[in-house]
């Protein structure tokens, strides 16, 4: 491993601290929030339910000031129990106010010690006439933290009643000193458990994958006798199955990689050493140096070079650099064309190659490529074809798409050998007539050319019987159809 990928391997933060770090923020955040609303919160909320509830109290108490005296009497003093409020309530005739009920549920009260002058009753009464329930907080009467006052004014006859309700708030400092101590153990209890829960949470992820990340040092030295286990966790358990499939791939991979290069080097050898091999009897023996001798070197010559030119077309197929060149040609006249190529085999060795088409069809494709398609199967079924030596071409039109079938006499291909002719350098059999150079390449070329042009392709082949190779293309029915 390189000095650079070893820094960035050490840049992050172990997961332990982490996921601790993640969690104490959580839990900052959580004390934060409880800590605004219990404390700071807490003297302005508890001031608001007060307000309230005395607000309800006094309107409860004008409902049941409809009652008779003694019904009255007892709902108030009731009230002022349950709600240990103090509640006074005054016949107002004129400019004099008398008690008629009083409950006094607390020690000093704003009514009851009379501690605001003798205005007081007064002035409430005129802020209560005009609302529905006045509601007032007295600052620093008796109990040093004020209180709450309600009044409310309910029209009686001639005269009014008013009602009178205040409540003494008690100071929050105790309640506030004791969440802070709370507050304080809570969070320490909680930073220990997020502690423990990082422990464990981060070492049930991380152990899977460390040993993944040693199963992969193992990979990356060319050892695909691995096994990656992804743990309990879904995402790691899927990683290792991912990990595995691109191990068994990769190690499919080197195999065909070796493969191949057995294969390339030693067809590269044969045709070298019968090169060197005749060129040096030419050389060295006199009389050698005949025309048929030079016609092996040039032939073996032309046979490295088509091996040199597949082997580059196929490499720019499956690595991706052949982008189409799309024209518009006429694809019978690629075949026609390809036939002639094969004029001296039929006129010096008896091939016939047959073409049936009924018309000129038209497709835009990549000439080139479709050109050595046709080509690439054309040679084969010279290759492989019977005694007979005959290769039927034929091009159908059905729907649109044009077929392009190539036919054989030859032994065929065995039905559990056909999926795999078109691998690069796979060969069913040792049974090449050799009549055209072939390179073990051609299908798998054909199959890449035309997967390129989503195209689709295939073989029907009978044991003894021939091959018949196909591919298909849609016609383009009108020259301008462009
Ligand atoms: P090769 O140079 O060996 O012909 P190809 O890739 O063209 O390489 O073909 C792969 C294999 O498919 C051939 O080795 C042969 O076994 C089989 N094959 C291809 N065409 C035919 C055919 N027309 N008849 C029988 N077998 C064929």
């Amino acid at each position: 491993m390189t000095q650079k990928q070893n820094k960035k391997l050490q840049r992050p933060a172990r997961m332990k601290l982490k996921m601790f770090g993640y969690m104490a923020a959580f839990i900052a955040i959580v004390i934060l929030l409880l800590w605004v609303f219990q404390i700071v919160l807490l003297d302005d909320i508890y001031r608001q339910t007060v307000r309230v509830e005395s607000a309800g109290v006094t309107s409860a108490i004008a409902v049941a000031s409809k009652l008779d005296s003694d019904g009255f009497r007892s709902k108030v003093y009731n009230l002022a129990a349950e709600h240990s409020t103090c509640v006074s309530v005054f016949e107002i005739a004129g400019t004099k106010g008398r008690e008629m009920v009083s409950a006094h549920s607390q020690n000093l009260c704003v009514i009851h010690s009379n501690m605001l002058g003798n205005g007081f009753l007064a002035d409430i009464y005129a802020n209560a006439k005009n609302t529905n329930v006045y509601v007032e907080t007295v600052e620093g009467s008796a109990t040093g933290n004020g209180s709450i006052l309600c009044a409310k004014v309910v029209e009686n006859g001639a005269s009014d009643i008013l009602i009178v309700v205040n409540t003494p708030l008690a100071s929050v400092d105790a309640t506030v000193n004791t969440l802070h101590l709370q507050f304080g153990i809570i969070s320490a209890i909680l930073l220990i458990i997020a502690a423990i829960m990082a422990f464990i949470i981060s070492e049930r992820i991380t152990r899977p994958v460390a040993a993944m990340s040693r199963e992969a040092k193992k990979l990356a030295v060319g050892n695909y006798d691995v096994n990656f286990e992804g743990g309990e966790f879904l995402e790691t358990a899927e990683l290792g199955a991912t990990l595995n499939y691109a191990a068994e791939e990769l190690s499919k991979l080197d195999t065909m990689q070796k493969e191949l290069i057995s294969n390339i080097s030693h067809d590269l050898r044969t045709p070298l050493t019968m090169i060197s091999g005749y060129s040096e009897v030419m050389r060295d023996i006199p009389g050698e140096m005949t025309a048929e001798n030079m016609q092996i070197v040039i032939d073996e010559t032309k046979r490295l070079s088509t091996l040199v030119n597949d082997l580059l077309d196929l490499s720019r197929l499956t690595g991706g650099q052949r982008k189409l060149n799309k024209t518009v040609f006429s694809l019978t006249e690629c075949v026609r064309s390809t036939i002639a190529r094969y004029s001296h085999l039929s006129e010096n060795d008896g091939y016939s190659i047959t073409l049936d088409a009924a018309e000129d069809i038209t497709v835009e494709a990549d000439e080139m490529l479709i050109l050595q398609v046709i080509y690439n199967l054309i040679s084969n079924a010279i290759n492989y074809t019977g005694e007979d030596k005959k290769i039927h071409v034929s091009q159908t039109v059905n729907n649109g798409i044009c077929r392009i079938s190539v036919s054989d006499t030859g032994e065929g291909i065995p039905e559990e050998k056909l999926p795999y002719i078109w691998d690069r350098y796979y060969r069913t059999g040792d049974f090449h007539k050799r009549a055209v150079s072939g390179t073990g390449l051609g299908l798998s070329i054909v199959k890449n050319a035309l997967v390129l042009h989503h195209a689709p392709f295939g073989v029907s082949s009978t044991v003894g019987v021939g091959s018949t190779f196909w591919f298909e293309l849609p016609v383009l029915s009108d020259k301008n159809d462009k």
